[in-house]
């Protein structure tokens, strides 16, 4: 019996292919594939229902029902049992389609004489595009073997859509991978652009869902499977050999292609007729839309993980993917699922923008975006579906926001955009040599943050007057082991060979929390923002912190040496890593190296509690540098890694303000210098008043000094102060739409 049906499947589907073969316009060849379908299974009625938009499905060929319907007849995701297949991307079989709840009556198609019912979803790798529908005038209930077949012809016609095979000339809808698309994700690095989409790893095209000789295709199969458990067993050894921690995800790997089910369910599709790519996509469909539904993390993940697999697999087959020789172009904005930073440095600066399926904020890949100042939009879901190599595309950083083959409208507004930050460049360009000084004469220190050779480049030409973050974890971040001590002065001294006697600071290392090294084995923290991270980690673990300071006073070679701690709580803290210092330094005096010439030992406030340390804590610290990214988060308990809390505090709420206030306070009191080196000191309003607040050293991305001296220069700081201390007197949250108003007044528009 089973045999029977797996034979008409296959002679099903290679009629599909004969027809489809024959040419001719998209309709056209929708309306062949519903006769020959509703002929197959023998049915009175065939139809397609594709997606017009995201949510309206709309018929667009049938064999049986009221022809003039076609084109016509639509009906919302979840409406009716069509809009349902779709909505819930299960086949629904019904011998009494009108007595099902949701049933929805279209007169105009004609089908209230057709009593059965099967639909299936019409989907590719979890996107879904339309049902495939056949109906009978007799009650029955279609057997496994008929949803199967309708099923494996769902998934051919997917395959055909998305070839544009059947949509597309003469149909009124444009094939996907044709069509604008807008994305929506999250920012993770402010900034336009305009390129073509450069994949990451390109996704794998199968372009013969059907399969000739079925016995060719499960050899094809097999020996593609040999391949790839061979290659799964050699990463597996190679991570165990370098103790990757990554080697849990490979075991799972390696249980999945030894796992007999995957390879039986593939061969059974194979049996059914269609081709060995389009078997293993067909696994990969259906793992992609569990994994939507799954509301397990772990089910989830090893979801994920056979969907790699059958990615390689596909690799495997078709030969087709990383590594394909596909051009890069000269305006390349780079989409991937996601990235690792090893991957991104090695693609360097020259990328346009980089758009990630995955990603966050505080993800290495944006750390190192963000230094590069490469616009970067994170979370813009299904983009690797979507989009193809050489695709236009239009990267709005500042909304998290990504055009793909964007209209002319879109094309022209964006343009306008582009040209009129260039012309703010300009301007600020110009600005370079001059003062960051205010209307009252007020001069702000600007200060650049880095982390990265390549970022030191951008001093000259940015107009800082020094580094005020040099973040050193970015270093070991990127490395696949912990580096040499000599390896860390070398580069340490080139860091201050580029930035040419202006002042750098060093922060020590500042692991933990989102910054997770890939070799250091570390606990399992249930909060880990709280947990053990930066100073704790150096107090605790003295040998790193120890060597880092060594490389540092080596790179100085007699040089003036600034450092910081990161993530002070209490003074104690800052004793021990103070005391630290001075210990190197004898013993490197004392191994016969060059003491720097001037050492300053500063402070990160980055916790509430600093801020009413001891006064001798004010007294001892050379410097104190507010981290306002970690302050802000500790201040109002809202994590800066969760979107859905991080933007509910305005920093210039006037709580936080005043608290900002106080530490300028008792900075002044003991006279010790007061920086603020989160990202708000880019922002421009948030800028100015920093600057009104008393704080007169600020560091920044590069691309930031520009925007924010330009405001500095053109603002009186007592005026923004009156304003702050009015806003402050009426009891309002926030002084920003006060210094919206006032911004305005000047004329001052954002660009
Ligand atoms: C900060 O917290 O403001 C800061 C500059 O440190 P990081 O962003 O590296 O935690
Ligand atoms: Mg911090």
């Amino acid at each position: 019996m089973v045999q029977a049906t797996e034979s008409e499947s296959r002679k099903l589907l290679r009629r599909l292919r004969a027809a489809m073969a024959e040419g001719g316009a998209g309709q056209e060849r929708l309306d062949r594939i519903t006769h020959l379908i509703a002929d197959s299974m023998c049915t009175e009625v065939c139809s397609i229902y594709l997606f017009r938009d995201n949510d309206t499905l709309e018929l667009c060929a049938t064999e049986g029902l009221n022809p003039d319907a076609v084109h016509k007849t639509r009906m919302r995701l979840g409406e009716g049992l069509v809009g349902r297949v779709a909505a819930s991307s299960q086949a629904i079989n019904s011998p009494n389609a009108p007595q099902e709840p949701g049933f929805r009556f279209m007169p105009e198609t004609g089908e209230e004489v057709y009593s059965s019912f099967l639909g299936v979803p019409v989907q590719r790798l979890g996107q879904r595009m339309g049902v495939l529908v056949v109906q009978s005038k007799d009650a029955r209930r279609f057997s496994e073997d008929e949803v199967y077949a309708l099923d494996v012809v769902a998934m051919v016609l997917a395959e055909m859509t998305e070839l544009g095979a059947i949509i597309g000339e003469g149909s009124g809808m444009t094939p996907l991978h044709k069509r604008a698309h807008t994305f929506r994700g999250l920012i993770g690095q402010e900034g336009n652009a305009e390129g073509h989409v450069f994949l990451h790893d390109p996704r794998v095209v199968v372009t013969n869902p059907i399969g000739d000789d079925p016995d060719v295709e499960l050899e094809r199969l097999r020996s593609a499977m040999d391949t790839l458990r061979v290659t799964v067993d050699d990463m597996l050894e190679h991570a165990r050999s370098s103790e990757g921690d990554h080697i849990a995800v490979l075991e799972a790997y390696r249980m999945f292609a030894h796992s007999k089910g995957w390879l039986r369910r593939m061969e059974e599709d194979i049996a059914r007729g269609l081709s060995a790519e389009a078997a293993v996509e067909k696994e990969q469909s259906a793992a992609q839309a569990r994994m939507n539904t799954v509301p397990d993390a772990y089910l989830r993940e090893r979801l994920h993980d056979l969907d790699d697999l059958s990615n390689r697999l596909l690799r495997i087959l078709t030969g087709q993917g990383r590594d394909t020789g596909a051009e890069r172009p000269e305006d390349a904005i780079l989409v991937a699922r996601n990235i690792g930073p090893g991957e991104l440095l090695e693609y360097g600066r020259t990328l346009k923008g980089i758009v990630l399926e995955e990603g966050s904020v505080g993800s290495h890949a944006a750390v190192i975006a963000r230094a590069w100042a490469i616009p970067l939009v994170i979370h813009a879901e299904r983009i690797t579906s979507e989009a193809l190599n050489g695709d236009m595309i239009l990267v709005d950083g500042d909304q998290g926001i990504v055009h793909l083959r964007p209209d002319e409208n879109v094309r022209s507004a964006f343009s306008d955009k582009l040209a009129m930050q260039a012309q703010a460049q300009e301007r600020y360009a110009s600005l370079r040599d001059l003062p960051a000084q205010a209307r009252c004469g007020t001069v702000i220190s600007l200060n650049m943050n880095a982390g990265l050779i390549a970022d030191l480049p951008s001093l000259p030409g940015s107009g800082a007057d020094g580094v005020g973050l040099f973040r050193t974890e970015l270093q070991f971040l990127i490395r696949s082991n912990v580096p040499r001590r000599g390896d860390l002065a070398r580069l340490y001294a080139r860091v201050m060979d580029a930035a040419g006697g202006k002042r750098v600071v060093f922060r020590t290392l500042d692991i933990g929390s989102d910054k997770v090294l890939p070799y250091m084995k570390r606990p399992e923290e249930p909060n880990p923002a709280l947990g053990w991270r930066a100073i704790r980690v150096g107090l605790d673990k003295k040998g790193v912190m120890r060597m880092q300071l060594q490389a540092l006073i080596r790179a100085a070679k007699g040089r003036p040496l600034t450092l910081m701690f990161p993530f002070i709580a209490q003074f104690e803290e800052f004793i021990d890593a103070r005391r630290m210092v001075f210990e190197e330094t004898e013993r490197e005096q004392k191994l016969g190296h060059a003491l720097p010439e001037r050492l300053e030992v500063g402070a990160m406030l980055e916790t509430p509690s600093l801020a009413f340390a001891p006064r001798q804590f004010f007294q001892m610290a050379d410097f104190i540098s507010i981290g306002g990214n970690d302050l802000k988060q500790f201040f109002f308990a809202a994590d800066r890694e969760n979107e859905r809390v991080r933007r509910r505090y305005d920093t210039l709420n006037v709580s936080y303000l005043s608290f900002l206030e106080q530490i300028v306070r008792r900075c002044e009191d003991t006279e010790t210098p007061l920086s603020f080196c989160g990202e708000d000191a880019g922002r421009p309003i948030e800028a100015l008043c920093l600057a009104a607040m008393g704080l007169r050293t600020l560091s920044m991305r590069p691309a930031s000094i520009g925007p924010v001296k330009h405001l500095i220069r053109r603002s009186d700081l007592r005026e923004v102060r009156e304003l702050i201390d009015t806003s402050r007197a009426d009891g309002c949250p926030s002084v920003r739409p006060a210094v919206m108003d006032w911004l305005r007044s000047q004329e001052w528009e954002p660009v």
